[in-house]
């Protein structure tokens, strides 16, 4: 059964795809510029003055998210993670952590009547590891779950930061808080457990999907961009290594 989650739109949920389209990629930034053909979609603010807000953030969205579109477009990944010329850091992290948000969200989406407590009783990456949730507020001691409930709850959790406007501000003016790097480098984190579970435990099916180009691309531009901004520890990719130094060696 398909989870269903939504991708996220950092305050608007645009179309639910549970599935893989064509091409298609949601995200939080795009919704400012393609909200208004979209059904559904509802206005982020009301009133005048939250509406010229509104506009200028549309701005700053519409462009990064142009510039994503084109540079992905062009097939050059490496130019596709790197800070357009001009372009607030802060502002770029947001848009491309809601992105790759989204992307792990429809990959693990055409998993999960795999992925379930009888198949996948803990959250592996091959046999050496094992990951135990604990999220530092709720969960303290880390408890060892499912996957897909890990999954669950660490796609709960990055939804929750998204959402949280003092994290991710939606307003123009707005700063980022001062630890901002370091939520979303935890978020790349957590997204990068998704992406070692899938290729230990459920490649093969993936590829019975016809899907392995798809997630190859995905990560590849994850990881580049991982690299890009150094937002994981070394230690933490472990699990991937070799398939790492395959994307990274030619960089
Ligand atoms: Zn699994």
């Amino acid at each position: 059964m398909a989870r269903g989650r939504k991708a996220r739109s950092r305050s608007i949920l645009i179309s639910d795809s549970p599935r893989l389209g064509a091409g298609e990629r949601a995200s939080g930034r795009e919704i400012f510029k393609r909200g208004n053909d979209r059904i559904g979609d509802e206005p982020l603010w009301s009133g005048k003055e939250s509406k010229d807000i509104s506009a200028q953030k549309e701005c700053t969205g519409a462009q990064l998210r142009k510039h994503i579109d084109a540079t992905l477009g062009s097939g050059n990944l490496r130019e596709a993670v790197r800070l357009p010329p001009g372009e607030d850091a802060n502002e770029w992290l947001a848009v491309n952590t809601v992105d790759f948000f989204n992307q792990v969200n429809l990959l693990y989406g055409t998993l999960t009547e795999f992925c379930t407590p009888e198949n996948c009783p803990t959250m592996t990456a091959g046999p050496k590891y094992e990951y135990r949730w604990a999220d530092g507020v709720q969960i303290k001691k880390p408890i060892e779950v499912s996957a897909p409930k890990y999954v669950e709850y660490l796609m709960d959790w990055i939804e929750a930061q998204l959402d949280d406007e003092s994290i991710f501000p939606q307003k123009l003016g707005t700063p980022f808080p001062h630890n901002f790097k370091d939520v979303v480098k935890t978020i790349f984190k957590r997204l990068f457990r998704v992406y070692a579970h899938i290729y230990h435990s459920h490649f093969q099916k993936i590829v019975s999907l016809k899907e392995e180009a798809h997630l190859n691309t995905c990560f590849k531009h994850f990881i580049l961009f991982t690299y890009e901004f150094g937002l994981i520890d070394k230690k933490e990719l472990a699990p991937l290594q070799e398939l790492i130094e395959s994307i990274i060696v030619p960089y």
